[in-house]
């Protein structure tokens, strides 16, 4: 193994680990930073050393630029690795690093710019004739412009904060009536969230398919794909389930290779070095319209890995140390899937962190979960509540979708047992919601859109009869007595509720 220079990594949670994993595989020694709220958090022993940086609040420790380029200095890290979110987009973080003689993994300052900036990029676009969805092609300043580019493109429209991001700061219209309101109060939305009330607007496109295209650049003005991901099932705007290849890209085969073709000219046309991803929405006729490019490595980067079997981790550490060759477009094989399971509510995706009394997470053949959780950890209020990204893979899109339900049935996630022995605690997860939707015959048929949840109530609606512990354990004794095996083999208990067996050999045991 070659010895490489140590790399920080400006980050926490299961992304700190993921990057970890691959760096000291790679023989870079890992840094990593840790704040309050992390003293014990799972992140710090996956690293060769690891610094405090200040109170749980970001803007004290994982967006403290200062405090982290003092790290880097004195940990002797040469590389930065963003991660994503924090300071993964900032392109004065960028110029930060390149100041203080550390080489930042990821694109320049200048690229970043000219795509991660959400107004920015629909002008790059727009230079080189990439369709992007209608609407302003900068700020609107008023609301009456705003009423303008809307009379253009015909209602719905949505009005979209400039520096949004995670799925916040969107607002839909339905008619000019609505329109002065809903422009004052996303605006005073997106300062309070963002420190920035920017907005734009863009006709809302119905039913649409979220598909987006991995690439990778080396910097020097060539570009590659690693095919695309559908993220079409998502809650608050925010992907909740993610996979390649595209079931909608399947019906329109002249669309994907006309994507991934604007996808890598813009990516060359900006010198984009590493990982990026490029953000569509697919229409029901197979037309594509560009929404964003995210100038990083991307929460759902596990699905283009199973399925290209390449680390796009090593590909960015290895271009930076300038070792790597960028080769041709890696062949795809087979179907992959990823969830985020999350702490939040099943019913109202309110986030509902706390601590954590037990997890299990699945494992087995072409099942991969990415966490930062052990048993007694805490899924804390001032970060991201994701607990676990669970991915799969298979050969075929059914047998995909199969695999996860098992792996989804074989998780646990519990709050810690009182002295009683019963579990209580503030902690809730979207497990039961995930466990649903493997089941969801749309979801199954692979025919999805971004409407999905709303569409299929069913989804979050409240247990009608939760079972009772008492009652599902009476109902397998009984059906163990008539010789029909224990309840949790029954298809209704298992797939209606967030029963799990693991849950009944539980009450057994007691
Ligand atoms: P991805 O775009 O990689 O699929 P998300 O949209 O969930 O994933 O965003 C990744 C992470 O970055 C989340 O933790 C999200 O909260 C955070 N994030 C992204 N953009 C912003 C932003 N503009 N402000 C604050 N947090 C952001
Ligand atoms: P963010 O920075 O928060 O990720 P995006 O522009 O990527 O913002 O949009 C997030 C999601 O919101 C998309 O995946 C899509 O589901 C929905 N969305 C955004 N713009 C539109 C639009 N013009 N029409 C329909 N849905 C949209
Ligand atoms: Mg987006």
């Amino acid at each position: 193994m070659k010895k490489h220079a140590p790399v920080l990594i400006a980050n926490r949670g299961e992304i700190a680990i993921r990057i970890s994993k691959t760096a000291r595989a790679l023989g870079f020694p890992v840094v990593a930073i840790y704040s309050d709220a992390d003293r014990f958090a799972e992140h710090v022993r996956y690293a060769d050393q690891a610094y405090y940086v200040g109170a749980a609040a970001p803007k004290e420790s994982y967006l403290n630029v200062e405090r982290i380029l003092e790290v880097a200095k004195r940990s002797g890290a040469r590389y930065v690795h963003p991660g994503y979110g924090f300071l993964s987009e900032r392109p004065h973080f960028v110029e930060a690093c390149e100041k203080a003689g550390l080489i930042f993994v990821g694109p320049s300052a200048e690229s970043m710019r000219l795509m991660g900036d959400k107004i920015q990029a629909r002008q790059t676009v727009d230079s080189l004739k990439v369709p992007r969805v209608p609407g302003s092609a900068g700020v609107v300043k008023t609301w009456q412009e705003a009423a303008s580019f809307a009379k253009q493109v015909g209602y719905p429209v949505l009005l979209k904060a400039a520096a949004g991001g995670g799925g916040k700061g969107m607002r839909r219209v339905d008619s000019e009536a609505e329109i002065s309101s809903a422009f004052d109060g996303a605006t005073r939305e997106a300062v309070g969230a963002f420190g920035d009330g920017s907005m734009y607007v863009e006709k809302l496109i119905l039913e649409p398919h979220h598909v987006e295209i991995q690439v990778f650049g080396d910097g020097k003005g060539k570009a590659i794909h690693l095919g695309e991901r559908e993220c079409s099932i998502q809650r608050r705007h925010q992907k909740v389930w993610e996979e390649s290849p595209a079931p909608i890209l399947n019906r329109y085969p002249q669309t994907r290779p006309a994507m991934f073709e604007a996808a890598v000219r813009v990516a060359e046309h900006v010198r984009y070095a590493g990982a990026g991803t490029f953000e569509f929405i697919v229409d029901g006729k197979g037309s594509f319209y560009f929404l964003e490019m995210n100038t990083r490595l991307q929460v759902e980067h596990p699905v283009t890995e199973w399925v290209t079997g390449v680390d796009l981790v090593a590909w960015q550490l290895l271009l930076a140390a300038g070792e790597l060759k960028l080769p041709a477009s890696p062949e795809r094989r087979g179907s992959a899937i990823e969830v985020r399971l999350y702490a939040e509510d099943p019913h109202t995706f309110l986030p509902a962190p706390g601590p954590l009394g037990l997890i299990e997470l699945p494992t087995g053949s072409f099942v991969r979960s990415d966490s930062a959780f052990g048993s007694e950890g805490e899924v804390t209020v001032h970060y991201d509540p994701m607990i676990s990204k669970i991915s799969v893979w298979a050969p075929t899109r059914e047998e995909a979708v199969d695999r996860l339900r098992v792996a989804l049935d074989e998780t646990r996630v519990e709050s810690p047992r009182k002295i009683d022995g019963t579990r209580q605690g503030s902690l809730r997860t979207n497990l039961s919601f995930l466990r649903r939707l493997v089941r969801n015959e749309t979801v199954r048929g692979g025919d999805t859109t971004t409407d999905l949840i709303a569409k299929n109530p069913d989804l979050t609606a409240a247990e009608a009869t939760e079972p009772s512990l008492e009652a599902a354990l009476a109902l397998s004794i009984h059906q163990l007595l008539t010789e029909q095996g224990p309840a949790v083999n029954a298809a209704p208990v298992a797939a209606a509720s967030n029963w799990s067996r693991a849950s009944w050999r539980e009450g057994v045991q007691k």
